[in-house]
């Protein structure tokens, strides 16, 4: 259970307590696109989104976005923001993982992970021994795949704040 236990768990993005972060050496920071910035139908980023995002770097942290979804997706999200990004990540594979640390420069001990889904952001993000930041999802309504992922979520997500 512990490799699908997140370190932290928020609300929103917005909740991400980022000096404790700070405290804990974090220097760079993996984060998914769908339903952790922006619901997963909304194409580009809003302006509290920007807003948020260059908070970060303003703090010092170097971000690298991670998405498993296509191409097209990621690179249109992605285009305004100046920010590095993967697509297609295949999270939980540590893969892209370690080829996002490689872009930010950053090491197994001063990476964190945000995302909202404990079977490809915390999952992964844990097999590499990162800290792991899970967030609720902004939107549920997805494939019946994910519906179906969400309820065992929900199911650990209880358990563990047992
Ligand atoms: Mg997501």
């Amino acid at each position: 259970m512990k490799i699908l236990t997140p370190d932290f768990f928020y609300n929103s993005i917005y909740d991400v307590k980022l000096d404790e972060l700070k405290q804990l050496n974090i220097e760079g920071l993996i984060i998914d696109i769908d339903n952790t910035l922006v619901g997963w139908d909304t194409s580009l980023p809003t302006l509290a989104v920007k807003e948020w995002l260059n908070s970060l770097s303003t703090q010092d942290f170097k971000v690298c976005l991670v998405s498993n979804n296509n191409k097209k997706r990621v690179m249109h999200f992605s285009k305004e923001l100046n920010l590095p990004f993967i697509y297609q990540a295949k999270k939980p594979m540590k893969r892209n993982f370690l080829a996002a640390m490689k872009i930010l420069g950053t090491t197994k001990d001063t990476t964190a992970v945000i995302g909202d889904q404990i079977f490809t952001d915390v999952l992964g993000g844990n097999r590499l021994e990162l800290i792991t930041v899970l967030v609720k999802p902004i939107k549920s309504k997805e494939f019946w795949w994910t519906n179906l992922v969400r309820k065992i979520e929900r199911r650990v997500i209880k358990k563990v704040i047992k």
